[in-house]
């Protein structure tokens, strides 16, 4: 163990020891060699970058595409006393130039800068006369074309390999599946490069999935109870129904705001920035939102429609409790859903393989909504990770759901869909099978069919559920071509000719009633604040806002709650004692900790 590194972290960050893998990455970084990092969000990536670019000599570079937020980084590492500063397309020429002189100067110690912005000849050219401690390339599975954040200009960064051939490279990434690895790998030209990969568990998050029903807002609504004056993040497929939701819950009276790509950069930026700044937000937003959002108390994510992909389910859920407390990931589907995202799919332009692999992720994401099982396990177990038992803290542990026997359904509903020519979506199949004497059903004579009315054991949402499971199962599909018809495919022969079974999640429309997951995960780490130290609480976070504000920086930048509620916890009477406190290295005790300390000597630790 390199001990100037520890000492590093002990000093300049506050923390005692590594976590994971951390120490083994920063060893083989300072040592010049080449590196895989696959951490989940949160787990402490960029120590595994920063800490070699403190020690070695020259600038460490950061590659990122997120320029929005370069700044948020660089501010939060000035606080700690790091010599750090970004480049992009938006500063004026002097404050480039001042940069570039710091650069040959060595005053530097991180740089962050965008692909496309690196790979300019002329900065190429400079890079190569000043002295480069390391390349560290974030958020590297954009490299990947099957990936849902590809990026062109991230295919050419393997010309570091070639123009810097001494200089190491960590590439680092919270999402890559194998094939995804071993094309980070390949694409960058990662020389002898050793591959990290940490659990993927975020054991804080509990998992929640709910069938949406007609009232899909009385559902989020339902569930935001749980969450009142909390920061979270909620997710909508279109554009409209994100500025509709945000609408909504603005007249609710919660602070909410929308985020999309069709919003002008300007008003995007401004409540990204709200976002980060405030603390009880709740930002309604497409898929646009959100790579790189490091608000650490995040404590939930909710989607109100299937994510394409367990990756982006994963990767979006996982923006929620980066702090370490706990946090909550909720999602509705339903049959629309479906065929939404099958529609979208069939409209792109993208290649025949492409279109397989899409719709292979998607059918993944659908068996893990309708599955009984441990959603962790089955979640895990799409990234190659075996967790042992079941989690107890996801909706199928707390409330397993219960099964039926749905053959005879199954067959009604397929032998239905065949009867009227394979050419009717499932309102219409629905209405035969209940032997509702529609318009439709009369111009189609579709009461003469033999299913007709054969299935009033079960009402209408039963069938669409029941119809969304066969599609789920690939039992039907869903042609998009023909207006959401129902076809059969091959798979369902066996169970039209009663040679299998079907065995089905039961459907709890009454969710409602469900004491477990109504109830707030448990705050373990989360300590409540006891009422009598409410007031000083209050004061603490009050003096973090105004020291956050004089610099312009969200509050968690200043210090994490954990941090505050260690300082109450502890009741701190000296610097030394203050230095103790987790999150706490020299550059912050020097800037804030007198002021902390004298607001803490003004109460007693019992008034
Ligand atoms: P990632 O980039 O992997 O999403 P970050 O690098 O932003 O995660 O780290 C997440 C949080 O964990 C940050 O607040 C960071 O300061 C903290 N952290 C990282 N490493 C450690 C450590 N060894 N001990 C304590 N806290 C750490
Ligand atoms: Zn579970």
């Amino acid at each position: 163990m390199n001990t100037q590194a520890l000492h590093i972290l002990n000093s300049t960050f506050g923390y005692n020891s590594f976590r994971g893998h951390q120490a083994d990455i920063i060893d083989r970084t300072i040592n010049g060699q080449d590196t895989l990092v696959l951490m989940p969000t949160g787990s402490g990536k960029s120590l595994c970058y920063q800490i070699p670019a403190l020690i070695r000599p020259g600038v460490g570079i950061v590659i990122s595409p997120l320029i929005a937020l370069m700044q948020d980084q660089v501010n939060a590492l000035t606080l700690l006393g790091i010599q750090a500063a970004c480049i992009n397309s938006t500063q004026d020429y002097a404050t480039q130039r001042h940069i570039a002189e710091q650069l040959r100067q060595g005053e530097l110690n991180l740089l962050y800068i965008a692909p496309e912005r690196l790979l300019m000849p002329k900065t190429l050219a400079f890079l190569e006369q000043i002295s480069v401690a390391l390349f560290a390339i974030d958020e590297a599975h954009c490299v990947s074309q099957w990936g849902h954040d590809f990026r062109e200009e991230y295919l050419q960064l393997a010309i570091l390999s070639e123009r810097f051939p001494n200089i190491p490279r960590i590439a680092l990434t919270a999402t890559a599946d194998k094939r995804s690895q071993q094309e980070i790998i390949e694409r960058l030209q990662l020389n002898n490069c050793k591959q990290y990969i940490s659990s993927f568990d975020r054991t804080n998050i509990r998992y929640y999935i709910q069938e949406k029903n007609d009232k899909p807002k009385a559902q989020l609504w339902q569930f935001l109870q749980k969450h009142r004056d909390e920061t979270g993040i909620i997710y909508c497929l279109s554009r409209k129904r994100v500025e509709q939701l945000a609408q909504w819950l603005q007249s609710q009276g919660l602070s909410a705001l929308p985020y999309h790509a069709g919003m002008s950069t300007q008003a995007r930026h401004q409540n990204q920035m709200r976002f980060l700044q405030e603390d009880q937000i709740i930002v309604v937003a497409t898929i646009a939102f959100g790579m790189g959002i490091n608000k650490p108390n995040v404590r939930f994510v909710a989607h109100m429609d299937l994510p394409k992909s367990l990756e982006a389910y994963y990767q979006e859920t996982g923006r929620a409790g980066r702090d370490g407390e706990t946090a909550e990931a909720f999602m509705l589907y339903g049959l629309q859903d479906i065929i939404s995202l099958r529609q979208m799919l069939a409209q792109s332009s993208g290649s025949e393989e492409f279109k397989r692999i899409t719709r292979h992720r998607l059918e993944a994401m659908l068996s893990f909504c309708e599955s009984s099982d441990c959603r962790r396990q089955q979640l895990l177990a799409y990234f190659d990770e075996h967790l042992e038992k079941p989690c107890g803290n996801c909706d199928n542990c707390l409330s397993p759901p219960k099964t039926w026997d749905a053959t005879q359904a199954a067959q009604q509903a397929l032998s239905c869909v065949y009867r009227s020519g394979q050419r009717f979506g499932v309102n219409h199949l629905v209405d035969i099978l209940l032997g509702n004497l529609t318009d439709k059903v009369q111009q189609f004579y579709h009461q003469h069919l033999s299913t007709f009315g054969i299935g009033k054991a079960l009402n209408k949402q039963h069938w669409r559920v029941l119809f969304r499971q066969l599609v789920a199962k690939g039992l039907v599909e869903v042609d998009v071509d023909a207006y959401g018809a129902f076809k059969l495919t091959e798979s369902c022969r066996p169970i039209l000719r009663g040679e299998h079974t079907l065995t089905l999640r039961q459907q709890a429309f009454n969710q409602a009633s469900n004491e477990k997951l109504n109830k707030s995960p448990q705050k373990q780490k989360h300590m409540p604040i006891p009422s009598h130290l409410e007031p000083i609480w209050q004061s603490l976070r009050d003096l973090r806002k105004k020291l956050a504000d004089k610099q312009g920086v969200p509050p968690y930048v200043i210090f994490h709650d954990s941090t505050l509620k260690e300082m109450l916890l502890t009741w701190p009477e000296s610097l030394q004692d203050m230095e103790q406190i987790h999150g706490i290295g020299q550059s912050k005790l020097t800037k804030y900790g007198k002021a902390f300390l004298s607001l803490l000597q003004q109460h007693t630790p019992h008034d």
